[in-house]
């Protein structure tokens, strides 16, 4: 039986005293969830803030991105070495703003996931197609695109240890979230990717999050769907009530 997850992307929000009491506010509600994965994403300057008050809880820390040699003279990157030390679990990985942004590559995102991986840090895969792509018809073509270049020479364990969120571009930050029906369509397709490469036992096991305009008001329909295993929140996560509210919905209560 797959764990649900519920990630909150806080991507470049919150000085240090604005994260501290966010996750205080986060730890305090939200204490006696068991059922449900829980982690936050604060910014590179907050994830200490945020680790000392969230070490001893049910939440786990994770950071928005990171390099893929380990140290260097790579000026201005974050070595996956660094981001274990300060305490995190999980790392984001090939997120479409990075795509976009700092014109990471699937190359690039596959190197820094078996990177990850040796660091013994859970990748979380943003796979997603474009607004024009899926008007294209080719959303299909692009997620196994992204999958197979982005898990190229990954075995079967090492895929075992990653996750995926599926997050369509024009559904991120633009309120447009897409239907239950849409992402599950998706969701499933990526399962059978995974079947496809490492198994049925592998893709049984593999969560996989939906991420795009993610709401208190929208999680109930997307969470009841077969393979969505929860999601990550990116605009929703900065307010504390929404992202508690999305943790106790998909809790159940
Ligand atoms: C994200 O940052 O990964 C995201 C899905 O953002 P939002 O929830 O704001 O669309």
């Amino acid at each position: 039986m797959r764990r649900k997850f519920i990630a909150g992307n806080w991507k470049m929000n919150k000085t240090i005293e604005e994260a501290k009491e966010l996750a205080e506010e986060i730890k305090t509600e939200l204490n006696e969830i068991d059922k449900v994965d829980i982690a936050l994403f604060p910014p590179f300057t907050a994830l200490y803030p945020v680790y000392e008050v969230i070490k001893d809880s049910n939440i786990a820390l994770g950071a928005q991105n990171m390099w893929y040699e380990s140290k260097g003279a790579y000026t201005g990157e974050t070595s996956p070495a660094f981001i274990v030390d300060i305490g995190c679990k999980y790392i984001i990985i090939g997120h479409s703003e990075r795509r976009k942004y700092f014109n990471e590559t699937d190359e690039l995102i596959n190197r820094k996931i078996k990177t990850a991986l040796e660091w013994k840090l859970t990748p979380i895969v943003c796979l997603g197609e474009t607004l024009e792509q899926r008007e294209k018809g080719e959303t299909q073509k692009v997620i196994e695109h992204q999958f197979n270049h982005g898990f190229m020479d990954l075995d079967s364990v090492q895929a075992s240890r990653t996750t995926i969120a599926y997050e369509p571009i024009w559904a991120i930050g633009t309120g447009q979230t897409a239907t239950p029906e849409i992402a599950e369509q998706i969701h499933k397709f990526i399962r059978g990717l995974v079947q496809k490469e490492y198994g049925s036992q592998t893709a049984d096991n593999f969560q996989i999050l939906y991420g795009g305009s993610v709401k208190p008001e929208n999680i109930d329909g997307l969470i009841q769907e077969l393979d969505i295993d929860g999601a990550l929140v990116g605009g929703a996560s900065l307010n504390p009530k929404s992202f508690i509210d999305i943790v106790k919905k998909t809790s159940g209560g």
